[in-house]
């Protein structure tokens, strides 16, 4: 038997990216809608596994779409939590290898920010923003990703990301999607993404 995903805890308390985002919303977030991908990304390898063994009947199509929506969901969310730090310990200006690439590859950080900050805005209906690290060209490369399907398949380590799907801001910014991206620079964990860097960079 398979091991199967499971629900990772968070690395800080539902409370504590307040005031940025709500205790509400990191806690619905968390336990609802990322358990939701975890048990979707379980129930469609469980669907796959008996029809190999003749248990069951599946449209194969279906099935495969719903494992890529929900294992992605999982892994961006799983990479989303601890690309968070609570205010103090996040924000601020990145530090380190990470701080050094963003000033190579953008010419500063406030042109990185600015650069990210317009592809996020820009992420048509639900999606995700992302810096993703392209070790062919050594380069961090910005992506907007509609949904979350597929993201796997890029095979590009994550690096630093912002979740655009309503159910991240909605309840604590209603619809001023800009003002949730504008807040969350309070709380992005420069420290983590340095880390996640140091592991793929050359
Ligand atoms: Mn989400």
């Amino acid at each position: 038997m398979a091991k199967t995903y499971t629900l990772p805890p968070l690395p800080y308390k539902y409370s504590d990216l307040q005031p940025h985002i709500s205790e509400k919303t990191m806690t619905l977030h968390h336990t609802k809608n990322h358990q939701a991908y975890v048990n979707g990304a379980n129930a469609a390898l469980e669907k796959l596994e008996k029809s190999r063994k003749g248990e069951a009947q599946i449209d194969i199509r279906a099935v495969l779409r719903d494992y890529s929506f929900n294992v992605d969901g999982h892994i961006l969310h799983s990479f989303f939590w601890p690309n968070m730090a609570p205010p103090g310990k996040g924000g601020g200006n990145p530090g380190g290898k990470i701080g050094d690439k963003i000033n190579q590859d953008f010419g500063g950080i406030d042109k990185f920010k600015a650069q990210f900050t317009d592809a996020a805005k820009t992420v048509e209906g639900a999606g995700w923003a992302l810096v993703l690290y392209d070790s062919e060209t050594d380069q961090l490369v910005l992506t907007q990703v509609e949904k979350q399907n597929n993201m796997h398949l890029a095979g590009m380590p994550l690096i630093v990301g912002i979740d655009l799907w309503e159910h991240a801001w909605v309840h604590d910014y209603l619809t001023d999607r800009p003002k949730y991206i504008e807040a969350w620079w309070n709380v992005v964990n420069w420290s983590d993404a340095d880390a996640r860097f140091a592991k793929v960079s050359h």
